[in-house]
Formats: C-alpha cells, sequence, structure tokens
C-alpha cells in the first residue's frame, strides 16, 4: 500500500546546540483522511555512528520534524546521511539522501570560495563602534561561512564545529574553549552509550551460552553469534576512535 508522505530538508538554528545552524528534516502527511504511521532508521552515510530507529504517527495534514533536537540519539544531519522508511509490513518503502547544494571553486555568492564567514569575515566575532566584541551573529563564532558550509563527518565530531580552530587561533578564544568543551561532553556521552551497547552485547553472548548448554544445540545460533559478534566488533572499532579523539581534546586544554 502506498504512503503519502512529503520530505522537505531545512536549515534551522538548534535548540540543544544555542541557535548553531543545523539541518532537519520535516515529514509531512498528505494523506487527509487518515494517519500514517511511519517506521524509519537513520544512517550515517560515513557508517561511523551507529544507526537510530524511530516511529513517528502522523495525522493527516500533519508534519513533524526529524532532526538534533527531536531524533533519536541526537541525530546530526551530514550530508550523505539517509533515512529509510518501512511500510506497515516492516519492509524498506522508501528512502531519503541528504546531499547538500555544493559550490564550485569560488562559486559561493557569499564568500566566494574562501569559506570565511562574510559578516565577520572568519574570526568568529564582531566588533562594533564602541569597540565591544562579540561572537558573529551570523555564523554563531565558528567563522565558517554559512551559505556554502556542507557538513560532513570525517572522522570529525559534531559537523557544524566547523574549522574555526584553524582560523580563530587558540584556546585564549572563549567561543574554541566552549566549542572544545561541548566536544567533550558529547564524546564523554557517545564513549559511555557505546561501552553499554557493548556490555549488552556480551550479556547476550552469555545468555545464548548458557540457553544452548541448558537446551542443546540452538539452530538461531550461528546467524545471531555473527551478527552479534559483528556489531561487538563495530562498537569496539568506534569506541577506539572515540577515546583517542577525546585524548587528543583534553590534551589540547594544557
Ligand atoms: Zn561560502
Ligand atoms: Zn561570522
Amino acid at each position: 500500500m502506498s504512503m503519502d508522505l512529503e520530505y522537505e530538508w531545512m536549515r534551522y538554528g538548534c535548540l540543544k546546540k544555542g541557535g548553531q545552524l543545523s539541518y532537519a528534516l520535516k515529514i509531512t502527511c498528505t494523506r487527509w483522511w487518515k494517519t500514517e504511521k511511519v517506521a524509519y532508521t537513520i544512517v550515517d552515510g560515513s557508517g561511523q555512528l551507529p544507526p537510530q530507529h524511530g516511529y513517528i504517527e502522523l495525522e493527516a495534514g500533519q508534519s513533524r520534524i526529524i532532526d538534533y533536537d527531536h531524533a533519536p540519539g541526537e541525530w546530526d544531519w551530514c550530508d550523505g546521511d539517509y533515512i529509510i522508511i518501512y511500510d506497515n509490513k516492516g519492509r524498506e518503502y522508501d528512502r531519503q539522501v541528504f546531499r547538500m547544494k555544493t559550490y564550485g571553486p569560488g562559486e559561493c555568492p557569499e564568500c566566494h570560495g574562501s569559506h570565511h564567514c562574510a559578516t565577520c569575515h572568519g574570526t568568529g566575532r564582531i566588533t562594533d563602534k564602541m569597540h565591544m566584541v562579540s561572537t558573529c551573529p551570523r555564523c554563531l563564532g565558528t567563522g565558517v561561512c554559512q551559505t556554502c558550509y556542507v557538513p560532513t563527518r570525517n572522522g570529525g565530531m559534531t559537523a557544524n564545529m566547523g574549522y574555526a580552530g584553524s582560523t580563530v587561533a587558540t584556546n585564549t578564544n572563549p567561543n574554541v574553549e566552549l566549542s572544545r568543551q561541548q566536544k567533550i561532553i558529547a564524546l564523554r556521552k557517545r564513549i559511555a552509550d557505546l561501552e553499554s551497547m557493548i556490555s549488552q552485547c556480551e550479556f547476550d553472548e552469555r545468555m545464548r551460552k548458557m540457553r544452548t548448554a541448558n537446551f542443546g544445540y540452538d539452530t538461531s545460533r550461528t546467524t545471531d553469534d555473527m551478527r552479534q559478534a559483528q556489531l561487538k566488533y563495530t562498537y569496539q572499532s568506534q569506541l577506539i576512535q572515540l577515546r583517542h579523539e577525546l585524548e587528543q581534546l583534553e590534551m589540547r586544554g594544557f
């Protein structure tokens, strides 16, 4: 059976990130007589984050937002991420890929290719007539051009942290220090999440072994074990990567 859904990618100021520019997916039910029940999975296009599963119910004409503020796992949409929509039998029904408009070298109408925010010239700070220095309202202190910026997940933490570090220099800048602190908090949370997922895997493993010992050969064992081992391996490699990132970030504070 067909589903009547409309998708729209939007830019918005993320509440949990203090208004920082982020991306959101708006799903609208275009059916006018019935509720759509939508189960979905969000997948990291670069394969670094575990997929997140969610479920929403949309009444006729109703819209819901899937973004950092509302999605499971505080999803920060990056270029190449996608969402899989399932039908009521749990089969893949639709897939929407988040692709951003990319500008060629020098084509961006705002920065003409420098990637520097035109308002603050890439410093992240503005100085008013009274010589008061404050955070740039356009780029929110990142110094990054907001017109051509494409969030990616190249081993870095949060996409929108941008490359402020390279233009704004050192930790004496409060914006950079704040962003570093936020990254550390986010990393610690993700590390804790991963650790609990790994111990869940280990618990399942033990339970299955006990079941097999008590009831003889379990037919589901082989595929389950393989899937579980694969999952655990993925979590463990992510954990190593994240711990390394955290170490690097914490070192920069001294
Ligand atoms: Zn630009
Ligand atoms: Zn700016």
